[in-house]
């Protein structure tokens, strides 16, 4: 049995101060590690046994970051995890093995993107200007793929997200909010189709899936078993599915506890 582990990184196992959602007294507060320094500062965090189980994990599957981080944001992570193997980054755009990207699969991708949505720039316009001025803070290109803005929640009420969602579906280009960052990717860009490769690359015979926001939810579905957290944007949606497990724990201790599913998962199809 070849096991294939796939994991989104913000949200469900690293986590910034604001995301941690520790609550009870400071003192009775998990040990944390840091997972990532941004700016000479750390900026997301793990538990220590979270840290302690990925490793162990890792002795016995193929454990696979899958990311809409760009490469750029995905260098700066830290995780136990052996120097040669697999990363998924930008949503599913970038498939690194051994640090190295794989271009065939990045032109592939992009025949197909240029084929089923309309074209970055335009969709950037669209973006921009159905985002109420107010909730724009910053907006960004990740790699000349897709788009993203660091918004002000406060000032971007639900309906004028799910206007800026069907405008921008109508494009080809699918919405997901995830803490401040609100992202706009190209259909044909997706988390589980990169893992898919990464599966067939090593042969897996059995794919765990974890992740918590919307650009997660289709390779949650594709997995033999797929966890959530109690927390972020499929949980506030109330998603469900066969193959799923929610965590008890909601914040950075949900990280730990989707570890050790996923580790159960693991050791019960051996
Ligand atoms: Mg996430």
């Amino acid at each position: 049995m070849s096991a294939l582990v796939g994991f989104d990184l913000d949200r469900t196992l690293v986590y910034s101060a604001a995301a941690l959602l520790l609550d009870g007294p400071d003192e009775s507060a998990p040990a944390l590690v840091v997972t990532e320094v941004y700016q000479h500062a750390p900026l997301s965090y793990m538990t220590r046994v979270a840290e302690t189980a990925l490793a162990g994990l890792a002795s016995r599957a193929t454990v696979v970051p899958v990311t809409t981080r760009t490469v750029a944001q995905y260098r700066r992570i830290r995780l136990p995890l052996p120097t040669e193997g697999w990363a998924v980054t930008t949503n599913g755009a970038v498939l690194l093995h051994d640090d190295r990207p794989d271009d065939a699969w990045t032109a592939s991708l992009r025949a197909e993107i240029d084929a089923t949505s309309a074209p970055l720039a335009a969709a950037e316009e669209l973006f921009l200007a159905q985002l109420p001025t107010a909730a724009l803070l910053r907006n960004h290109r990740a790699e000349d793929l897709f788009v993203y803005a660091v918004v002000d929640r406060a000032a971007l009420p639900d309906d004028a997200l799910a206007d800026l969602a069907a405008a921008l579906g109508a494009l080809g280009w699918t919405v997901s909010l995830q803490g401040r960052k609100l992202y706009a990717v190209p259909v044909a860009i997706r988390k589980e189709r990169a893992l898919a490769a990464v599966a067939e690359r090593v042969g897996a015979t059995l794919t765990v899936a974890a992740g918590d926001s919307l650009l997660d939810r289709d390779m949650l579905a594709a997995a033999d078993v797929a966890i959530r957290p109690a927390h972020g944007e499929l949980h506030a949606a109330g998603w469900t599915a066969p193959n799923l497990l929610v965590t008890q724990a909601s914040g950075v201790m949900a990280g730990q506890e989707i570890i050790e599913l996923a580790a159960r998962a693991v050791d019960g199809a051996r």
